[in-house]
């Protein structure tokens, strides 16, 4: 397979003579056949083809296609955020009844879709530290466990995951390890290669990298045998009644039993499909992520860099600093660097770090992170403020917490922006 550079150039779609050169957007909903026969064959999973865009559509093929051939994966979907494909993920293995666990250092939305939105679903998580020790992981696991979760690049912590740890002990208990890989993007992690079996991103962040289109993907690396544990899966293991009978595992093997089933049953029905459009915007971001993160990681480091030297600031989480906590497992992980975000305390603490965010004029407030154009949020009144002040401080975001996402601007402008806003305090 070709190095990653040209992976995100040219993967996941081959022009045949005299075809686009550019993927063609298919803004088509549905999709013509000459006999019923025919259609029958695509309903009953025996062809492949497309009938339903909410099922599948070629756009969104392509590039998930080329997300998978990026992460080193076997079978990928798009989603039409990244929320879906983390809800998607786990819910295509874990029914009512069922047991998770997380790493607490997470992304805002999906801490909240786990133990708010999930739970009242009749799925029970159980959070851990990233920095837990194996033991403290292996306590955590119970006899209806059915997955691991974490985040390369927690959102916005900042804390790296012991990737290959946290897929050991997920092996130990039988379950798959699902990755969410938004902050790192393939080009900088595959967790695949550390073990993850399954990973999934908020494509809205550095794939889109312009904060031009909502979406996500789950990327399969078709390696967890989920037939190895009778009883454990039975919704990939046994025949799916609202689905012909069909038994994925059987009828799609390890490499697409889990992309085939999260299609067929919760894209059928919970409908959150990724549009063309979004799909084609998503592949042009994806054709320069590799020259954009090398970007936003040098960006990244030089403000780490001279925030961690400057007088007004308490602390700087950014592994690329020597001495930062993460520091030797972004050297494992993340060689080649991690993100563009930086997280601070701003000397003060709350009240400093919003005075700090009224100075700022190249650094936008925004919730948004991980585009072109830097911006800055308060994670403490505004994403995080249904947390408690203990479910803060558990998912590493202290009230004098400010996030930056370093864009691709000139680093001395940025780095002057911020010199003037933290003197100003
Ligand atoms: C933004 C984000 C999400 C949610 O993605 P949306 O596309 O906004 O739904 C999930 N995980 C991480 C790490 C994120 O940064």
């Amino acid at each position: 397979m070709a190095r990653i550079e040209t992976r995100c150039v040219q993967g996941g779609y081959t022009p045949k003579n005299g075809e686009p050169r550019q993927i063609p957007i298919i803004q088509s909903t549905t999709f013509k056949y000459d006999t019923s026969e025919d259609m029958g064959k695509l309903f009953d999973l025996e062809a492949s083809g497309y009938f339903y865009t909410r099922l599948q559509n070629p756009t969104n093929d392509y590039v998930a296609a080329k997300i998978c051939e990026l992460e080193g994966g076997t079978a990928a979907m798009l989603t039409s955020s990244g929320q879906a494909a983390n809800f998607y993920s786990v819910f295509n293995i874990a029914n009512a009844g069922d047991h998770v666990v997380a790493c607490s250092a997470i992304y805002g939305g999906t801490y909240n879709l786990f133990a708010v939105t999930m739970k009242k679903m009749g799925i029970d998580f159980t959070f851990v530290s990233p920095d837990c020790t194996p033991a403290e992981l292996d306590a955590a696991f119970l006899p209806n466990t059915k997955a691991l979760f974490g985040e390369t690049i927690a959102n916005p912590a900042l804390c790296v995951l012991d990737i290959e740890m946290f897929a050991r002990a997920a092996h130990r208990h039988g379950v798959p390890l699902i990755v969410d890989n938004t902050f790192a993007t393939p080009v900088n992690c595959r967790p695949i290669e550390w073990g993850a079996d399954i990973v999934t991103h908020s494509t809205t962040k550095y794939m889109d990298g312009h904060g031009g289109a909502v979406g996500g993907v789950i990327v399969d690396s078709g390696r967890f045998d989920w037939t190895k544990y009778p009883g454990k899966f039975p919704g990939l293991t046994t025949p799916d009644e609202s689905y012909h009978g069909i038994t994925y595992t059987e009828r799609f093997g390890l490499e697409g039993a889990f992309i085939t089933k999260a299609t067929a049953q919760l894209m059928r029905d919970f409908g959150s499909i990724q549009s063309p459009q979004n799909a084609f915007l998503l592949n042009l971001g994806l054709e320069s992520l590799h020259v954009r993160m090398q970007r936003h990681c040098e960006n990244g480091q030089a403000v780490a860099e001279f925030l961690a030297a400057h007088e007004n600031v308490a602390w700087v989480n950014y592994c690329g600093l020597p001495g930062d906590r993460y520091y030797e497992r972004g050297q494992k992980y993340l060689p080649k660097g991690s993100c563009g975000v930086v997280s601070f305390g701003v000397k003060g603490g709350r009240k400093a770090a919003e005075a700090f965010m009224k100075q700022l004029k190249v650094f936008a407030i925004e919730t948004h992170v991980a585009d072109a154009r830097s911006c800055c949020l308060h994670p403490a009144s505004a994403t995080h403020r249904q947390m408690s002040d203990e479910e803060l401080l558990a998912a590493g975001v202290s009230p004098d917490l400010v996030r930056l996402s370093v864009g691709l601007e000139n680093k001395d402008d940025l780095i002057e922006d911020l010199d003037q806003a933290l003197r100003s305090i």
